[in-house]
């Protein structure tokens, strides 16, 4: 008779005992979710790879999010993910051959630029960020790495989330006129370098597709119909939706939000349903949580409880998740930054 794959995980990890650690992000499937040594947002995640010693760790999220593991493993440490193709449409918005050329044409004028990417990007951006001096956010703590951005006397150029990097801008009160978004199309070649001079932000016009289904109308309705319920949504939303909402916050922050609201109290959350459901039914005593509208990540979807099975399973005989030496020294680099500022 086959096992079931919760079965075979479990007896997989018996097996590896300390030689293993399962990740996982919030967005992940119950059926996975359930199996992780440990859950978080992008910021405790990589923080958690720093003070893990497994020699196995079995990254369940989207592929960006192994790759930074990747970056900050430590030698002799293996990264795996169940599905290499579970990607993040919003890095994909970012190429590095793109970011690379806009970077060429913005510095014709002589002034320098550092970049600031979204962890939500691949590591050949993340190193072109280090090469820069410049370093990594999270939607943590994107707030506090704009100011310090900002603080380093250059052009700062922040990517791929125009809609994080809009809703940052607003937090630090960063006035309008001094943000661009620029126009990456034909390759970088029409960003005009002389009208981003007297810009301090210069914005990636990359989104997230998930999170701009959340409109600001609809919160408007139904604060109408409800008007004692309150909304939380994630800052990869729209400004608008996200000045509508209560509070915004990256995926821990939610869910302390949705932990301290009052017993009895209707939530609307806007962010990936997978977490959205984990609330509900955690909660499902004592408040009414509910998504927004229904929004699934498909990226996040394609790490399953087969898959991990799978990949348990093949931990000796499969290849790691790998990032070239050069490249990994860099973008170690802007992410060592990140948490060094963040340390506190
Ligand atoms: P967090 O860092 O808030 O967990 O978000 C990651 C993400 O991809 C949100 O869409
Ligand atoms: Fe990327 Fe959006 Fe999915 Fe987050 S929800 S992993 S930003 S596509």
């Amino acid at each position: 008779m086959t096992k079931d794959p919760a079965t075979i995980i479990e007896a997989l990890r018996k097996q590896y005992g300390k030689r293993l650690s399962i990740l996982a992000h919030h967005y992940q499937h119950d059926d996975v979710a359930r199996h992780a040594d440990h859950m978080g947002d992008s910021l405790e995640l990589a923080r958690k790879i720093k003070e893990l010693d497994s020699e196995y760790i079995v990254f369940c999220g989207v592929y960006f999010m192994a790759e930074t593991a990747a970056v900050l493993a430590k030698p002799g440490q293996k990264i795996f993910i169940p599905d290499a193709s579970a990607s993040c449409s919003m890095s994909e918005m970012a190429p590095v051959t793109v970011f690379e050329r806009a970077l060429a044409r913005l510095t014709e004028t002589g002034r320098d630029y550092i970049g600031l990417t979204y962890v939500n990007s691949s590591a050949a951006v993340k190193a072109v960020c280090g090469r820069l001096g410049g370093s990594v956010c999270t939607s943590a703590n994107a707030v506090r790495m704009l100011s310090w951005a900002l603080d380093q006397g250059k052009g700062v150029i922040f990517l791929p989330d125009k809609m994080l990097a809009q809703n940052s801008a607003n937090a630090i009160g960063l006035p309008e006129h001094e943000r661009m978004i620029l126009d990456i199309r034909q390759n970088g070649s029409r960003i005009d370098p002389e009208a981003a001079m007297d810009k301090k932000l210069l914005i990636w016009p990359g989104q997230c597709v998930i999170h701009s289904r959340f409109k600001a109308d609809d919160i408007a309705a139904m604060r109408r119909r409800e008007p004692d319920a309150l909304f939380v949504v994630h800052p990869e939303c729209h400004p608008d939706t996200v000045a509508r909402a209560d509070a915004n916050g990256s995926t821990t922050r939610i869910i302390n939000f949705v932990a301290e609201a009052p017993a009895g109290a209707v939530v609307y959350v806007g962010t990936e349903v997978n977490l959205v459901e984990r609330l509900a039914r955690q909660y499902k005593s004592t408040k009414t949580i509910k998504p927004l509208r229904v929004s699934p990540c498909s990226g996040m979807a394609k790490v399953t409880e087969q898959g991990l099975a799978r990949q348990l399973a093949n931990l000796e005989n499969e290849p790691d998740v790998r990032v070239a030496p050069e490249m990994a020294e860099s973008a170690g680099r802007a992410v060592a930054k990140m948490l060094e500022i963040c340390a506190g």
